[in-house]
């Protein structure tokens, strides 16, 4: 029989741990500063305007879907292996851009995923199983630090990992010198994770200069660029702004990977909408390429998925692909982002007031849905068990938690901490 007797007790993830916990304090004064998600000024989750104009009736209270509503095709059949093709084609369009040569030219091959993490996932297995050196394995360098699923997926599929430095805990920002160094060790042809825009859990994204210079060093080092956008239109609230640095690595002819996810830009966390994409390089085979990653991809997805749920990928479609709509969701995405940054300024302001010992000025010079405040673990210790502050122990804030009302009971929190 299966020996289950041996199989050891996992620990808890930490984040959902954090969230559980934050869950059972009843303390009027709670500030949940832990989980990536957005809350409108109430602490509220937020259904997007446009989303909701789709999916709720408007005179009722109950989901009453208007696609199923008004759409007479409409079922509750599969999809197709690589998802809904409306939803992936324009998905990959927002990412490169509408007129990119790598869509003209059929470089692109795209699959609809369980959210961002199920691309990440897919595109760890296919590396897992075509991307070999010598017959070997390519090394997966990540952030330190960087989203700590990305440590199991890539390990779950017996890739080996390791680091390259990105924060710098003196400046409170990008350690590019270091980063830079560490591309440049790494031995040719290694697979490197980027996050595309609003680093998690730093907030600190390189500025275009400090692409072109990470471009340069993987250029000379052949290595594979594999672009994680978790948050584009989130970061800055313009889409293409937020997409500028895998645009650059194509435009650089680099061959890439992204894994996209639609939870925080369209809200849909539940609905597990996103994209794998694998970009070719341009050369003449490079559509016969892309036609048979493709075909590999899809033999994976069927062992894994079968294929991809339905609803989330209707909205996002929906929306995509209707000029009007797709309008109304930039400017929702405006009304996050910007909601974020007069957080960010908010704290900051509060921080200064107080005259908080030491400098904030990163709090607003971070970018995207987090905040590394520098807080150390006890500091945060202290902030939960006497603020009632829920954060993850790297210190590590969601923007989207503050609101009008609490962001000075906060600040005041942070000041007592410190001092
Ligand atoms: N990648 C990063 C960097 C993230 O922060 C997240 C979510 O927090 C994801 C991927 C995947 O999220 P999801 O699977 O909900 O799309």
């Amino acid at each position: 029989s299966f020996p289950a007797e041996a199989v050891p007790q996992a620990p808890e993830d930490p984040l959902f741990g954090l969230m559980r916990a934050c869950k059972a304090d009843n303390s009027p004064d709670k500030v949940d500063l832990g989980i990536g998600a957005y809350r409108d000024d109430n602490a509220k989750p937020w259904v997007l305007p446009v989303v909701k104009k789709l999916t709720f009736c408007a005179t009722h209270a109950t989901q009453a879907d208007e696609i199923l509503r008004n759409d007479p095709d409409l079922n509750h059949e599969y999809l197709p292996i690589a998802g809904l093709a409306s939803f992936t084609s324009k998905a990959a369009e927002l990412l490169v851009g509408t007129s990119s040569p790598a869509l003209s030219e059929k470089r692109v091959s795209s699959v609809q995923t369980i959210s961002g993490t199920g691309a990440v996932h897919l595109g760890a297995l296919f590396l897992a199983k075509f991307y070999k050196i010598n017959g070997q394995s390519s090394t997966v360098y990540l952030s330190n630090p960087t989203w700590a699923n990305h440590n199991q997926i890539f390990s779950n599929v017996g890739l080996p990992i390791a680091t390259y430095p990105y924060f710098s805990k003196e400046t409170k920002g990008l350690d590019i010198e270091g980063m830079k160094r560490a591309l440049a060790d790494a031995p040719e042809r290694s697979i490197i994770l980027l996050h595309a825009c609003a680093h998690n859990p730093t907030g600190v994204d390189p500025t275009p200069e400090q692409w072109r210079e990470i471009a340069d060093v993987m250029a000379a080092k052949k290595h594979f660029p594999f672009f994680d956008c978790a948050y584009q239109g989130f970061a800055s609230g313009d889409l293409d702004r937020d997409a500028s640095a895998i645009r650059f690595f194509i435009e650089q002819g680099f061959e890439l990977l992204i894994a996209q996810s639609f939870a925080k830009n369209f809200g849909l966390y539940g609905e597990r909408a996103g994209c794998f994409h694998y970009v070719s390089p341009p050369s003449p085979d490079a559509a016969s390429v892309t036609t048979r990653v493709a075909s590999q991809l899809a033999i994976l997805q069927r062992s894994e998925i079968s294929n991809p749920p339905i609803y989330g990928a209707k909205i996002a479609s929906t929306v995509l692909n209707d000029k009007a709509l797709f309008a109304e969701w930039q400017e929702n995405l405006r009304t996050m982002s910007g909601r974020i940054i007069a957080m960010r300024t908010a704290l900051k302001a509060k921080l200064d007031e107080l005259k908080t010992p030491g400098n904030w000025n990163h709090i607003t010079d971070q970018i995207g849905m987090f905040s590394f405040t520098g807080l150390t673990e006890a500091q945060v210790a202290k902030l939960r068990s006497e603020y009632h502050v829920y954060m993850t122990k790297n210190g590590r804030i969601s923007m989207a938690g503050l609101n009008t009302k609490n962001v000075d009971y906060f600040a005041k929190a942070v000041d007592k901490v410190v001092r």
